[in-house]
């Protein structure tokens, strides 16, 4: 087709930004903390960034790995727009190597050969709902990509929601944030050695930037999945409780999740009450904590942090705002922390 023979040209044409030319004339990306050099002809860690005739180029502009109509509760978001859809697409590559990654087909790659998708398609195909969720790969290493769907949604009226693992630097993410209304930001540890042993990242900088999304004023929500004997002690649990109080707020939801061998992790699941064990630990700081990926009677659903009233039942992905009237808890009259429609 005609059409996407000029987008696949465009695609592959796509320059990126945020690079300079380093010592020697290597080109040098300066979009995420690793600030690969990278040689003429090859890519940087994310396998999406490559140079080609001198110049850093975008590779996986336009080209989507998945695509789907999820509830906004799969992001995982609690508190933005319960109970309503959004477009969920993804691309190709991420900047971490995480070897419990649960979608190594997608981010350990770089992006096939295949017919590109214009940014104009992608915010057609999210009519109907919220908005877009850019997700599934690391949304950020496709940063050009994202900002121009972004841009386009925000003009038709729709909401953006990036789902990240936050390795990315402040410099694009001050351009980036205020195109976003929402944000799950994945802390997998407080521990660098943990980023650097299991992740090959920089915890700090995943730190920085979810602290940089709130002074954005983007609504903010946190992932930490639990794996067994790495990042699940009491005590790593509480120095990230206590980081996120102190530094993010208390009301900032935080997801527990279960962790399931992927990629190159082969232990056993998280059990059940690793994961309650945790909830109970962060309840003591946080007021808002849920479990996911897994089947619990507790941390489904969202009570008042006043009088304790349940707010929104929650079973799966079914979602009855059961104590809120005009945005408030029923019970006591407290402004529930949440956008709602
Ligand atoms: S975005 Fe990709 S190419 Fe750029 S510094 Fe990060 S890993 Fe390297
Ligand atoms: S950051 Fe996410 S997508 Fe990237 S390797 Fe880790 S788990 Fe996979």
């Amino acid at each position: 087709m005609a059409i996407a023979r000029d987008l696949r040209y465009h695609a592959a044409m796509q320059r990126a930004e945020y690079w300079i030319l380093g010592e020697g004339g290597q080109v040098q990306c300066t979009l995420c903390p690793h600030r690969c050099v990278i040689p003429e002809g090859r890519t940087g860690k994310c396998r999406v960034r490559g140079v080609r005739n001198g110049e850093l180029i975008a590779l996986g502009y336009g080209r989507l790995s998945s695509a789907h109509i999820d509830p906004i509760e799969k992001k995982p978001l609690y508190h933005f727009y319960p109970g309503q859809s959004i477009f969920s697409a993804g691309g190709w590559g991420c900047n971490l190597g995480c070897t419990f990654c649960q979608n190594c087909t997608i981010s350990q790659t770089g992006a096939p050969e295949a017919e590109v998708q214009a940014p104009a398609a992608v915010v057609a195909a999210a009519a109907g709902t919220l908005g877009i969720a850019y997700t599934y790969n690391e949304p950020t290493v496709g940063f050009e990509y994202v900002r121009d769907m972004a841009q386009l949604a925000r003009e038709e009226g729709f909401k953006n929601v990036l789902v990240t693992n936050g390795h990315f630097n402040a410099e694009p993410a001050a351009e980036l944030l205020p195109l976003m209304d929402a944000l799950n930001i994945d802390i997998k540890s407080m521990d660098a050695s943990f980023y650097r042993e299991q992740c090959g990242g920089d915890v700090a900088a995943v730190l920085a930037l979810a602290a940089q999304a709130v002074a954005a004023g983007c609504h903010v929500e946190l992932t930490n999945l639990l794996i067994p004997g790495l990042n699940d002690s009491d005590g790593q649990i509480e120095v990230l409780a206590r980081w996120v109080v102190s530094e993010l707020g208390v009301t900032v939801p935080l997801h527990l999740s279960g962790y399931h061998p992927a990629f190159k992790m082969t232990r056993s699941a998280t059990p059940v009450r690793t994961l309650e064990r945790a909830w109970e630990l962060c309840r003591e700081r946080l007021e808002y904590v849920y479990l996911g990926n897994l089947r619990s009677t507790v941390g489904q659903d969202t009570a008042c942090p006043g009088c304790h009233a349940v707010l929104i039942r929650r079973d799966g992905y079914k979602v009855a705002q059961i104590g809120l009237a005009s945005g408030r808890c029923q019970a006591c009259g407290r402004v529930a922390d949440m956008i709602l429609a």
